[in-house]
């Protein structure tokens, strides 16, 4: 078995073992304020689970202490505006905070997650400039191409707006991520693996995948408590996992093979609590399927 992980790629980049640091610095999101819609995504908690709060120098040191354990002197890190919608805000809010996370030596790149119909010209202006000082990387929640699963999870922006954003972020030199949810409600083996190709093919340079989980308070705790949505076994995601890696070209980076929702939330399905267990279950089938990124990728 074998995949291109996020944990290689950088180890070949940098020589050494990086982490990310979850940040923080806009605390809303257009879906969720009232410009696109006013309930989010369906699946949505807001904040990213384990992302600090406050100024980011103060983050960043927080962030790091969190890894006290586990860094040496040759510890490398990535800053990740992780929660909400990170290009949502005033420019001059983003500068500080983009060029702040940027600033300590040990940090060799910065991560963003954001929404495509958050990218306007100020915006690609900044992260252009700040590109040119650290790679910038940016992250978008596509979670699938099916226009009717977009609808009923909320995303508020179509597969045009994806197609435009990554073409715009590719033209100044970013590195884009997108993100695939396995496991939407109604969705089928087709679709997932028709979002995988659409993936395999936009010209980006890194996916994550999640799996559907259902975190307490939010819109699909309503759909699950009804009884509108089933949520995938272990060996049925290990087994669509395998083929959306399969479908992936080789030097496409797969920054994550699960969701990580904290525990605290999770109403379902509760085996995807135990990440370790998750993460073996996953190499364990991954090698007696001997499942190697690529095998299904056509160029
Ligand atoms: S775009 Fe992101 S932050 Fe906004 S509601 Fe959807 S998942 Fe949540």
């Amino acid at each position: 078995m074998w995949y291109c992980s996020l944990n290689e790629a950088l180890r070949r980049s940098y020589g050494t073992k990086v982490y990310k640091l979850a940040l923080s610095c806009v605390n809303t999101c257009p879906n969720r304020d009232g410009t696109v819609g006013d309930r989010g995504c369906i699946f949505c908690t807001g904040a990213g689970e384990f992302a600090e709060s406050g100024p980011v120098s103060e983050q960043l040191l927080r962030a790091k202490a969190r890894l006290a354990d586990k860094i040496t002197a040759e510890t490398r890190y990535v800053a990740y505006f992780q929660s909400f919608t990170n290009t949502y805000a005033s420019i001059e809010t983003l500068r500080r905070a983009f060029f702040a996370a940027i600033e300590p030596e040990d940090v060799v790149a910065l991560s963003i997650a954001t929404r495509p119909d958050c990218l306007g010209a100020e915006v690609l202006s900044l992260l252009s400039e700040v590109n040119r000082r650290k790679p910038v990387w940016v992250e978008m929640g596509l979670q699938t191409t099916n226009p009717a699963t977009a609808r009923y999870i909320r995303r508020g922006c179509d597969l045009a707006a994806f197609d435009a954003a990554i073409e715009r972020l590719r033209s100044i030199g970013i590195t884009v991520i997108l993100h695939q949810i396995i496991g939407l409600p109604g969705e089928t083996a087709e679709d997932i693996f028709a979002t995988a190709d659409y993936i395999a093919h936009a010209g980006v340079q890194g996916v994550k995948f999640h799996l559907l989980y259902v975190a307490e308070g939010t819109d699909l705790a309503e759909e699950y408590r009804q009884g509108r949505v089933r949520i995938l076994e272990p060996e049925e995601y290990f087994s669509l996992l395998s083929g959306c890696i399969r479908r992936m070209p080789p030097e496409m980076v797969i920054h994550r093979l699960t969701g990580d929702g904290a525990k605290r939330n999770l109403l379902a399905p509760l085996w995807s609590g135990n990440k370790k267990w998750v993460l073996n279950g996953i190499r364990r089938y991954f090698t007696e399927h001997d499942v190697v990124q690529g095998s299904l990728y056509q160029r």
